[in-house]
């Protein structure tokens, strides 16, 4: 078990149409996986059917997809996402739309002027693009325009003009109790939910949002037509929700204040759709469950809960699983039910009363639907189905309720493999498996825990990142026979509740656990550093990948290359890569995916520079009186020493490399002290390595002190070094980052 490796994807640079309410997954994973183990038109089963973007990506690389998609919302998403409309059929949407009429006013320069305010750079009339409202005092706080006579974009505070005029519409309008009716009758016991959905927009945004929408229901157009005019609508609904500004990458929302929220522009909101909605993507063909997709690759959805589906499955030649492991939504199910009832009506909305009214959607829950759902497929699927599972967004309490939820369902746990930095884990599993681990009904549960942990952090040689501990813990669980068989039949629920317990007692400091808050991760009081931790090895194979590579290595390559050498629970955060990649790697100019290995890391470069320094510091040493001795440490590592009276009175280390801890280890006892001599190229990465590695970074700050390259060469033009000077004159370039920012994760 866990000697698969993570399978590198690419994080998606665009948020995707309702993106911030749904799994954010990660691109190429699924195919990658699917081309070892299916060939097109083979059959794949998405059980969840929470996810649009993977079933699509399967589909386009020719596999035959069937998802179960009870949403509404979501069956609308992939519908349109399989055959996105172009950019110039959007925008004659919004044409017809902007043209009609809203009683003698045509409705684009209706909803406009329902924004109307001063600009507050040129002070002409505008319509503002967004307004910031304080949510405990509920007044109306300042203002964002984007000018069309001065073209700035500016933000100012909000007049007292601009408070009447958002005050002119309320909740207790009959707009808002239209906005409701369209979707549940008084008595409906889903009314509570869908007023506190319909409570996330402001009363301004719902007069706007439902005079648009009585507009389209009024229009006598064609299928697609409408259809598009649907997106224009369901963009403005979800950019226009307030749960929305907290996620939103928007430039502005960093400098808002947690009290407030930000009331969207409705026309605005609908223009937005052309710049966010995909266009020139592969059409694929979407059908209605049972009819079959094309032998070119299709999806096939099934429009109605997995539990009915799974019947119909027996026979039916499923080749593989893709799970997209959902989390519990409440939030957004409540948001799809208003808007399934804004957009089709009532009856529409209707079917999503059962999940609405289940009891509270949590991680309990969530476990028990993932055990009940898997339970249920196993039976209909043939024996050995491989299934990936995706864990998006995930951490601690979703890895232990999605897993334990499977365990429970019988599945047999291949690997599982985390990335903390993109909040990615990618499990592998076995449906029907031949052969089940044993289960024994004395296995102790947090022996196995606070095991795995150990072994977790003996393996990596430095601190890990909770995820990797917690990975570690269920897959020692999974591999002793967890759950044990005679409690399969016990509420899955009740697992997650004591799973949790187990974990938080066991990766803990009374069990001699070292918690980093600041950074999430954990070492043990019994442990030493080993001279070549995990973050090292990563750094010698990026190394030798960029070498073997020789010109331009694609990026996507590199990180599997890394990926493969390092499986399952081994797997390096994409941080780590990262910093390698840049201080040793550049980007080839001509295609930005690729990188190579920078002139002055080439190996005959450094071997040079490893000279140059060894001589520079050995002249220094002799020119102020000191006796010099060089030794060859190994692996490009050079030791010059200066002696006095036969006692050592300085050691300089010299590196090309950023591997520090086979320094502080080949320098005796209590870690040693004195000077490292480093390229500055590899600053970022080294404090990178002290930040999440703190027990080595705080032997660096305390003992030793980092030197650049250059530095030393400046003092060799300079001169002028005496044994009174030379400590802070070695201090002058100190070894801070060239770049201002950090790597990006
Ligand atoms: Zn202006």
């Amino acid at each position: 078990m866990n000697d698969l490796p993570y399978l590198h994807g690419e994080t998606l640079t665009k948020i995707p149409p309702l993106g911030s309410y749904l799994p954010q997954v990660q691109k190429g994973v699924v195919t990658s996986w699917l081309s070892g183990n299916l060939s097109p038109p083979d059959w794949v089963l998405c059980p969840f059917g929470s996810s649009p973007l993977p079933a699509l990506e399967m589909a386009r690389a020719g596999f035959r997809v069937l998802i179960p998609v009870h949403n509404p919302i979501l069956r609308f998403l992939i519908k349109k996402q399989a055959a996105p409309p172009s950019r110039e059929a959007l925008n004659s949407a919004l044409v017809t739309l902007a043209s009609s009429y809203k009683g003698t006013d045509r409705l684009k320069p209706h909803l406009l002027s329902l924004y109307e305010t001063d600009c507050p750079q040129c002070g002409r009339k505008t319509s503002g693009a967004s307004f910031i409202w304080n949510r405990s005092s509920q007044e109306l706080v300042s203002k964002i325009c984007r000018c069309g006579h001065c073209g700035e974009k500016t933000a100012g505070e909000a007049a007292p003009a601009d408070k009447e005029k958002a005050r002119e519409f309320s909740s207790r309008s009959p707009t808002y109790a239209r906005a409701l009716t369209r979707v549940t009758s008084p008595s409906d016991p889903i009314r509570v939910q869908v007023e506190k959905a319909l409570a996330s927009y402001p009363p301004r945004s719902v007069y706007a949002l439902f005079t648009a929408l009585n507009k389209v229901a009024g229009f006598n157009l064609p299928d697609e037509e409408l259809s598009n005019l649907e997106v224009l609508l369901l963009h403005a609904f979800s950019r226009c929700s307030q749960p929305l500004v907290s996620t939103l990458q928007d430039e502005d929302a960093d400098s808002l204040e947690e009290d407030t929220y930000r009331e969207e522009n409705v026309w605005f909101a609908m223009e937005d759709a052309l710049e966010n909605w995909p266009d020139g993507a592969q059409s694929i063909q979407v059908t209605s469950w049972p009819e079959s997709p094309p032998e070119g690759g299709g999806i096939a959805i099934y429009p109605g809960r997995v539990k009915d589906l799974i019947p119909q499955l027996i026979g039916f030649p499923i080749r593989a699983v893709v799970m997209v492991y959902p989390r519990p939504a409440p939030d957004f199910w409540s948001l799809s039910a208003l808007w399934t009832g804004w957009l089709w009506g009532q009856e529409a909305a209707a079917p999503l009363r059962g999940i609405l009214t289940s009891r509270d959607m949590d991680w309990p829950w969530m476990t028990q639907a993932a055990l009940v759902t898997l339970r249920e497929l196993s039976d209909a699927l043939p024996d050995q189905t491989p299934a990936l599972g995706l864990m998006p967004g995930i951490e601690t309490s979703s890895l232990l309720s999605w897993t334990s939820g499977s365990l429970s369902a019988g599945l047999t746990l291949e690997n599982l493999a985390v990335d903390p930095d993109h909040h990615q884990g990618q499990s592998r599993w076995t449906i029907n498996p031949l052969s089940k681990p044993v289960s024994s009904q004395e296995i102790d549960h947090r022996a196995v825990i606070r095991g795995a942990g150990m072994a977790a952090l003996q393996s990596a040689g430095e601190p890990a990142h909770t995820l990797s501990l917690y990975s570690a813990g269920m897959a020692g669980l999974a591999g002793a026979g967890y759950p044990p068989a005679d409690s399969r039949m016990a509420e899955a629920g009740d697992y997650f509740p004591r799973l949790v317990i187990d974990f938080e007692e066991n990766i803990a400091y009374r069990q001699g656990f070292l918690h980093y808050s600041n950074i999430e991760s954990w070492w043990h009081q019994e442990m030493a550093l080993d001279p070549t931790p995990r973050s090292d090895q990563v750094e010698m194979k990026l190394v030798q990948s960029l070498v073997e590579g020789g010109g331009a290595v694609e990026e996507k390559q590199l990180y599997q290359m890394i990926y493969d050498a390092f499986p399952g629970l081994e797997t390096p955060r994409a941080g780590l890569i990262e910093a390698c990649l840049v201080s040793y790697g550049k980007r080839e100019t001509a295609q930005l995916t690729a990188w190579s290995l920078k002139p002055n890391d080439q190996p005959a470069s450094r071997i040079q520079d490893l000279q140059e320094m060894e001589g520079i510091i050995s002249a220094i040493g002799t020119g102020l009186g000191y006796q010099t001795a060089t030794q060859n440490m190994g692996g490009n590592l050079t030791l010059v020493t200066w002696d006095e009276n036969g006692k050592a009175a300085e050691r300089f280390f010299i590196s090309a490399s950023g591997l520090l801890s086979k320094v502080i280890n080949n320098s005796g006892k209590d870690n040693g002290n004195g000077w490292i001599i480093l390229p500055g190229s590899r600053a970022e990465l080294i404090h990178y390595k002290m930040r999440y590695n703190p027990i080595l970074g705080d032997i660096i700050q305390k003992k030793w002190k980092l030197i650049k390259y250059r530095l030393l060469r400046r003092l060799r033009e300079e001169g002028g070094i005496t044994k009174e000077n030379y400590q802070e004159r070695l201090c002058l370039d100190p070894f801070t980052s060239d770049s201002p920012q950090l790597p990006l994760i």
